[in-house]
């Protein structure tokens, strides 16, 4: 019997900023694209909840397997949230409707492989305000992984209220009319959670990380506590991997803490491109916590974190990197060579002062130090 399925206001916030970014009513139809999000779950008794979501990639997706990088991704989120695990997926139909195509269907089989509760997720921004359509989205499954055909998940909402709806939608170009129509019928098909099953949500999902927790403060030897995880039939995130590896063609080690790193960061560097900052800052923080070496990486946190407008943390990235560094100039021109190619002349500057800290007769390095003052003045003129 699969479990009553939970969607959090929280995560369906998260789904909506990436997936709305790529097709919204404020962007030219032609400009809308579809986009792809990973759905990390939690099993309870009763309930299946979907609480966390990660934006992954934009335009269709064209092959069934994991890429290394949206691997290493899964597996660091998977070791953050211990509780949680990788359950679902979220995709966007810009103006098709709300249906698997055959390739969709290919990519379900992975979600429900493993744990009958899987699912995915599809929204369709001209459906949002349409009546008896909601908030545009639905949740699909395969009556049977082995074969073609799918059906409507019923699920409730947690946390949702008409104000939220509103904060969420409205900077995405949606009129007030639209939303009071979505917020209608969302009270209207029943998808609200009532007080009590809300509380039974809380419960169940409280104690569950209580077990977690106990779990995890375990003495090794102590098998018990987490056998009995285990034992729940909870998939953990790994499984998961472990069973995607296996189906996939291609065989991914994942053991080489450095590779995980490296694709972490090209992830990373790849959002940062796209301007998703918040995303990007994400994969290089959890690409450091692997590797504090890699001089690239550092770079761009700091220009992640600039670009933001959080000059503090910013600035804290170069006393960090002052540890780590120290006199080793080679690192610090590299540092600046990597700010100044993305015309960040702060960064630049930053990282040119302490080579001049540790060979101050560099008069090349002091004009250079200079010139990049006054492009920095420059590009603030024009910037405000
Ligand atoms: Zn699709």
């Amino acid at each position: 019997m699969p479990r009553i399925v939970v969607l959090t206001a929280e995560c369906f916030e998260k789904i909506l900023q990436f997936l709305g970014q790529y097709s919204n009513p404020l962007l030219p139809k032609k400009k809308c694209v579809e986009a792809f999000a990973f759905l990390f779950c939690r099993q309870t008794p009763t309930y299946y909840i979907i609480e966390d979501a990660v934006g992954v990639a934009t335009g269709e997706r064209d092959s069934v397997e994991l890429k290394p990088e949206e691997l290493a991704l899964i597996e660091f989120f998977g070791n953050q949230n211990p509780e949680l695990f990788l359950g679902g997926w979220a995709h966007s139909h810009p103006g098709w409707g709300l249906f698997f195509s055959g390739k969709d269907e290919d990519n379900q089989v992975f979600y429900q492989q493993m744990n009958e509760d899987g699912l995915g997720l599809i929204w369709d921004y001209t459906l949002v305000g349409k009546k008896g359509k909601g908030l545009g989205f639905t949740m699909l499954r395969l009556k049977n992984p082995n074969r073609p055909g799918f059906y409507e998940v019923p699920f409730k909402l947690l946390g949702f209220s008409q104000p939220f709806i509103e904060r969420i939608f409205s900077p995405l170009g949606y009129d007030e009319k639209s939303l009071v129509t979505a917020w209608k019928d969302v009270e209207g098909l029943d998808k609200l959670l009532k007080p009590a099953e809300e509380l039974l949500v809380k419960t169940q999902r409280m104690s569950a990380d209580l077990t977690s927790m106990i779990g995890a403060s375990a003495p090794p030897g102590d098998g018990g506590a987490q056998d009995s995880s285990v034992s729940s039939g909870t998939p953990s995130a790994t499984a998961l991997l472990v069973d995607g590896m296996k189906k996939g063609q291609k065989q991914v080690s994942l053991t080489a803490t450095r590779d995980k790193a490296t694709s972490l960061k090209e992830m990373g560097i790849l959002h940062y491109s796209q301007q998703h900052f918040v995303q990007a800052t994400k994969e290089l923080q959890a690409a450091l916590t692997l590797n504090r070496e890699d001089m690239e990486c550092w770079a761009f946190y700091y220009l992640c974190l600039y670009s933001q407008g959080d000059r503090l943390a910013a600035n804290n990235v170069f006393r960090e990197l002052g540890e780590i560094i120290g006199s080793n100039t080679a690192k610090w021109l590299e540092v600046a060579r990597l700010c100044e190619e993305r015309d960040n002349y702060e960064g630049a500057q930053h990282a040119y002062t302490q080579v001049i800290k540790r060979d101050p007769m560099n008069f090349t390095l002091l004009d250079k130090i200079k010139e990049l003052g006054e492009r920095k003045k420059e590009q603030e003129s024009t910037l405000f």
